[in-house]
């Protein structure tokens, strides 16, 4: 997180801010924390790719881009996010070859006590459109379930 230290007008950084970087070096975009020699061409396909998906997906859909051992990117809109799914196959530039798509919806967590239930649906396709229906069919079916048994027990 970036500071400043208002006593002398200056921004600075705190150490593990600055390993999670990436550092331009030659063909090698990747940071001290990850130092897997991730590249900048993977960064730049994995940035065009989300951007993308993104207008694909159509309005209110947000690219994230982020680096683990690899540039990664993921699209979200409210509660559900796309990943992409990938094998070993990688790009020549070591960006992931994308295979297939998962969606996962986290719309809720209910607390009780110290204890909380997270509420969480995800589904695959080989589309992140179909990815992205089976979740919400799914959601829509749960909701439908929950209802009947409620109405079951209060009958
Ligand atoms: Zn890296």
């Amino acid at each position: 997180m970036l500071s400043t230290d208002k006593s002398q007008s200056a921004t600075f950084v705190d150490d593990d801010d600055v390993r999670d970087m990436p550092v331009l070096n030659g063909k090698i975009y990747c940071s001290p924390r990850c130092g897997c020699k991730c590249t900048k061409a993977a960064f730049d396909r994995a940035t065009k790719e989300a951007n993308a998906l993104a207008a694909r997906m159509g309005d209110g859909w947000a690219p994230e881009v982020w680096e683990n051992c690899g540039w990664h990117y993921t699209v979200a809109k409210g509660e559900m996010t796309i990943h992409i799914m990938h094998g070993r196959k990688r790009h020549k530039d070591g960006g992931f070859v994308a295979e297939s798509y998962w969606a996962s919806f986290k719309p809720a967590s209910i607390e009780h006590g110290n204890h909380t239930q997270a509420i969480s649906l995800t589904a695959d396709a080989d589309t992140p459109e179909d990815a992205v229906g089976f979740v919400t069919q799914d959601a829509r079916s749960l909701i439908q379930r929950i209802t009947e048994a409620l109405a079951a027990v209060s009958a």
